[in-house]
């Protein structure tokens, strides 16, 4: 008879705990939510020109699907936070329902998404429940955010911006991905944009998932060169380092904070936590994983919880030691990062 680890919840469902631990001892609690692989933008690192083959729509997953899986990993498995992504979410019709579906699930529930809607949405979207949500921005100056992403949008991200802050939304956060030579000179110009709007940037290291295979090693700027940049101008001390995958930096002024996320050359795998659903119902145990395991062919077939556990756990039983970017045995995600889920 198994021994009761952690009861959480009364639900039939869950009457006994199965967090899901790998081989090398990592237990996962973060899970990625992709809802769409669709996008408005065409971020250079993330989606070519003419878009992808986008994934048909009787294979995405229903919200009842995605709520049911996200149910399940929350009362059984014990994931404590759930990051709805994409592609653009907020292209997904209705993503104020799905979230209000998965707001009364008893862990932490955020958004990335590019901010270009977010005007319209922020305050359906904080009604349903969200509280937490991630900005991506790569650049501060009109032209340049018109060339990365192939749409003239700026004010209305920055709008956006202002619109998850006045909300309510707390943190409101912002990705910045740092590339060299295209927007390494606007490191500083995005700490100040954090300090005077009160919002937490984040910077992320580039990695290898772009759809134009831009990515080289020197194209990296990294966690170091972030920090001493930002620091010559406002100096920074380190915050105690959390299980978060960003390093947080605090301004010495009571400036707010700043944060790099370095998957590249301070790579976090060995405290890895996360789990991903793809919006076609893949279940991946790695951004960077080569295998995927196939939750929609399992729900679409009537599977039990049981069975919907056992993919879950031989997907993370499969979970490697860590991605090898960099070095040459590393192997490319045959899907770009809008596929998988960001
Ligand atoms: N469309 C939403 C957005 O842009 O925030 C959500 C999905 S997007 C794929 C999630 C995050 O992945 C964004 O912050 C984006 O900048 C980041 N991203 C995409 N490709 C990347 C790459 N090659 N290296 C680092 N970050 C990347
Ligand atoms: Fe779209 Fe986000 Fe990818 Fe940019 S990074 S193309 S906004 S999914």
């Amino acid at each position: 008879m198994p021994v009761p680890l952690r009861p959480r919840c009364a639900s039939t469902l869950c009457s006994v705990m199965r967090p899901l631990v790998d081989g090398f001892g990592r237990v996962h609690r973060d899970l990625r939510i992709s809802v769409t692989d669709r996008c408005n933008f065409r971020c250079g690192y993330c989606m070519p020109a003419e878009g992808l083959e986008w994934v048909p729509r009787d294979d995405l997953l229903t919200f009842e699907e995605i709520e049911r899986v996200a149910r399940l990993l929350v009362e059984r498995h014990g994931v404590e936070s759930i990051r709805l992504t994409g592609g653009e979410p907020t292209v997904r019709a209705n993503l104020p329902h799905l979230v209000g579906m998965l707001a009364g699930l008893p862990a932490d529930l955020a958004l990335t998404t590019n901010g270009s809607t977010l005007r319209l949405l922020a305050r359906r979207l904080a009604d349903a429940g969200l509280r937490r949500i991630n900005v991506s921005l790569d650049s501060l100056r009109t032209d340049r955010f018109a060339e990365l992403t192939l749409r003239d949008e700026l004010p209305k991200v920055l709008d956006g911006i202002d619109a998850a802050i006045e909300v309510g939304f707390d943190p409101v956060k912002v990705n910045v991905v740092v590339m060299r030579g295209v927007n390494d000179d606007e490191i500083v110009d995005f700490a100040r944009f954090g300090r005077e709007r009160g919002v937490v940037v984040r910077f992320i290291e580039f990695m290898p998932l772009d759809a134009d295979e831009a990515w080289n090693v020197r194209s990296v700027v990294s966690q170091e060169e972030i920090v001493a940049a930002i620091g010559a101008v406002f100096p920074l001390e380190a915050i105690e380092r959390t299980s978060a995958p960003a390093t947080r930096f605090r301004y010495t002024d009571g400036g707010g904070e700043v944060g790099v996320v370095a998957s590249v050359t301070r790579k976090f795998c060995d405290s890895c936590d996360r789990i991903r659903l793809t919006a076609d119902g893949q279940f991946r145990n790695c951004l960077f994983a080569v295998d995927e395991f196939d939750v929609k062919a399992a729900l679409r077939s009537g599977a039990v919880d049981d069975e919907l556990s056992a993919v879950f756990e031989a997907a993370v039983t499969a979970k490697w030691a860590g991605h090898g970017i960099g070095q040459v045995n590393f192997i490319r995600p045959s899907r770009s990062m809008s596929q998988i889920g960001g």
